[in-house]
């Protein structure tokens, strides 16, 4: 049996009591009550001071000291009703994790009495020793000054005996060194084009919001099982594993019940995250073995992207205390599906009105059609910056394989869509469409169905699909900030919609009617755009033929798609729209090479380990045990070669593997060795890329190979079919 080979793991675990309560399952009584939302507010600071913070948080205003002071206290008054004795700044590194530094409410005074110590100053501002963050050169170590500021814009919460104040974390010259700073820039910048563009349309709308639902996929590994595998512990992948005899191939999973034991998780997860009023709304099996998904009801853009962070680490929590692991890595296993994080994005006036979903009357239609044609011009002029905004270490072994979308950025939006803008192209032709002829009938030709959410045949081969009323990003990684992506799309939006209000401006000075103008510069975009648009199966090889032959980028090396952060018109691109400066661009291009390079390290120096410290000697223990059989059998039958030829050669096959995993693991060190002492990071990052990381799957080819000869017995790490199919 070879699952006896853990036994006593399984038995140091089990006997591990949960140390979790049984919870309070109605959910109308929990939602939101470890959440500082705008009810309790209401509760805790005067009338004036509250109505000045929400005036504050809608239309972005600077909080005053005084009213962060009594915001202060009836944040800690509630703190301190609901048990926290801390506090922190909690915000998103360019780790990709969050950080966060607790601080007592409480200080001893002179006269022995404990004084409570949070005020409107230490609410706004804080200034964690930071040096350790990655900054990409902005901040010298040295100086070791990096400050967080309040973000009114997202309710502070309670998780376990700790306040949590959302904050951005800048350095003191003023660059961002997180991820919110620019997705809150990225907002405004969408907010103030998009109005602009609404202005043609409404004279009521005067605030737009991007808004985003994310679907969180990911896998449970048992917890002994994982403590068995270092690769999984340090990498969060397997580094090796020869596939299951059965995996997905039946498709058996996605429709698959939920085992018990991942519905007890799933549960207690869930109501962990209502308490911090994360909505989370599906949960279901994923197509691969031990692979689910959860998503919430979208939300603004900031408070989702927050709540994504949020969740992932009560996942990680909550899964402890079932003996489970959350894996969030994009590719766990080589050979069966990984996990990304679609992200459905949406814009939306004050009104609540969805600018991409289409409306029955023409005027709602061309406001539609206005944001939807801009949107794919948008992902058109600037693919290749969306795909930096989403690649790493990670999702490199993610896009393009086994039912991800692949590294090229196309767009489907459906066969009525594309009968849509067909007939925009066409029956409308230039110049002629419009004289003389009324163009609200024109308009009234084109139909577009209010609900459209059952036309879009739902293509999920698509890295980039229109599905009804929102566009779905669904090459982001499963492990990413969502942030970074959320970034890129309102930045690049926002721009198109600025150069959109420009373009019809022009023809509107040169005495062309409104609406004519709005319809032929969208007719001259959805012309200079086509190339993006896909509609058929994105996972195909003759796909990426035909992308190829269309110019469209295809970056499918995490280090080749980096390099558009560090591209001019990239760089003007954000900095036009105040979004971020040269610096901050450039310190982000070099902090993704350098998580690039450590992943990469660690991964080469976790094989190093398994490969000489737990496989050779696997390998060769097994082979001593033939080696014995053989010199017995010959004893025995002599003259009868063929009763031990068998043995002969698997010696020998297992002297071949272990000589090539020998030499090629110690080539892979001499190549990280050179690779090291290279002090420009680009080069760095492309040996890496190029000449370190191969050896990973070469390694890795002859140790699979080895798990198929030596005895179940004796190998020393759980096997792929013990890791997917124990739950
Ligand atoms: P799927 O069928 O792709 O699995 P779901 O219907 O489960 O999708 O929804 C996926 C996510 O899309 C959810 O988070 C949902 O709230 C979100 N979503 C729905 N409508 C919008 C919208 N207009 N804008 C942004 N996100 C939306
Ligand atoms: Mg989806």
């Amino acid at each position: 049996m070879a699952e006896l080979r853990f036994k006593g793991l399984y038995e140091i675990m089990s006997r591990r009591v949960p140390e979790y309560e049984i919870q309070e399952t109605d959910v109308t009584k929990i939602y939101g009550i470890h959440v500082f939302d705008r009810v309790k507010m209401s509760k805790y600071i005067p009338e004036e001071e509250f109505r000045q913070v929400i005036i504050a948080i809608d239309e972005g205003k600077k909080i005053d000291r005084k009213i962060a002071d009594k915001v202060a206290a009836g944040m800690k008054l509630w703190a301190l009703e609901h048990g926290a004795t801390h506090y922190t700044h909690w915000f998103h590194p360019l780790t990709g994790a969050t950080a966060e530094k607790h601080d007592t409410f409480f200080e001893p005074s002179q006269n022995g009495v404990i004084n409570d110590n949070f005020s409107g100053h230490e609410l706004v501002q804080q200034e964690p020793d930071a040096s350790s963050f990655p900054s990409g050169g902005i901040r010298n170590t040295f100086e070791a000054r990096g400050y967080s500021a309040w973000d009114p814009s997202s309710p502070a919460f309670i998780v376990g005996d700790t306040l949590c104040i959302p904050t951005i974390f800048i350095s003191y010259t003023g660059e961002a060194l997180d991820y919110k700073t620019p997705l809150l820039k990225s907002s405004h910048a969408l907010d103030k084009a998009a109005v602009a563009v609404c202005r043609y349309f409404s004279d009521k709308t005067d605030k737009v919001v991007a808004n985003l639902g994310w679907e969180q996929e990911y896998f449970l590994v048992d917890e002994a099982l994982f403590m068995a595998r270092p690769d999984l512990k340090m990498t969060g992948r397997t580094l090796l594993g020869h596939a299951s005899a059965k995996d997905q191939q039946l498709e058996d999973h996605y429709f698959g019940s939920i085992p018990l034991r991942v519905s007890a998780f799933m549960r207690d997860f869930e109501l962990e995250s209502y308490k911090l009023g994360i909505p989370i709304k599906t949960r279901h099996n994923e197509v691969a073995p031990n692979q689910f998904e959860c998503a919430p009801h979208f939300e603004e853009v900031n408070l989702a992207t927050d709540h994504n962070q949020l969740l992932m680490d009560i996942m990680e929590k909550t899964a402890r205390r079932h003996m489970f692991r959350v894996l969030f890595h994009e590719k766990p296993y080589s050979g069966i599906n990984g996990s990304g994080k679609h992200c459905n994005w949406s814009i939306a006036t004050n009104g609540g009105l969805n600018l991409l979903s289409p409306g029955s009357s023409p005027h709602r239609n061309m406001q539609f059609l206005t944001f939807f044609v801009n949107v794919i011009k948008a992902v058109h002029d600037h693919s290749d910056i969306l795909m930096a905004s989403i690649m790493n270490a990670g999702n490199e072994h993610r896009l393009g394989a086994h039912e991800a979308p692949p590294s090229v950025i196309s767009i489907f939006i459906g066969k009525k869509l594309t009968q849509v803008l067909d007939e925009i192209e066409n029956t409308l032709a230039e110049n002629s469409v419009f004289s003389g002829s009324d163009l609200e009938l024109k308009l009234n030709l084109i139909k577009i169905p209010e609900i459209l959410l059952d036309n879009t045949d739902r293509n999920r081969t698509s890295p980039f699909a229109f599905t009804g009323n929102r566009f779905e990003f669904r090459a982001v990684g499963s492990g990413a900030n969502v942030a970074s992506a959320m970034i890129t799309l309102n930045t690049i939006v926002a721009d198109q919609l600025t150069e959109f209000r420009k373009d019809v401006e022009i023809l509107i000075e040169k005495g062309e009617d409104k609406n004519k103008a709005i319809i032929s510069i969208l007719k001259r975009y959805i012309i200079t755009s086509k190339n993006i648009r896909f509609e058929g199966n994105g996972y195909s090889s003759e796909w990426v033929e035909e992308a190829c032959r269309r110019g469209l980028p295809n970056l499918g090396s995490a280090i080749e798609a980096l390099k558009a952060f560090k591209q001019d018109k990239n760089i003007s691109l954000f900095e036009k729209n105040q979004v971020m400066g040269k610096r901050e661009l450039i310190a982000r291009y070099e902090i993704q090479l350098e998580d690039y390079i450590k992943k990469i390290q660690i991964e080469s120096r976790v094989l190093n380990d398994l490969a000489i410290n737990h496989i050779i000697p696997t390998a060769v223990k097994y082979q001593n045990i033939l080696i014995s059989n053989y010199l017995g059998l010959k004893e025995i039958f002599s003259n009868e070669s063929d009763i031990y030829t068998c043995q002969l050669n698997l010696i020998q096959e297992i002297s071949e593997h272990i000589e090539f995993i020998k030499n090629n693991i110690i080539e892979m060190t001499e190549t990280r060795k050179s690779a090291n002492s290279i002090d420009d990071i680009e080069e760095r990052a492309g040996i890496y890329s190029e000449k370190v990381r191969p050896f990973l799957n070469s390694v890795r080819y002859h140790i699979d190979k080895l798990e198929l000869i030596v005895d179940d017995e004796i190998w020393p790490l759980p096997k792929y079919r013990e890791l997917l199919f124990t739950n």
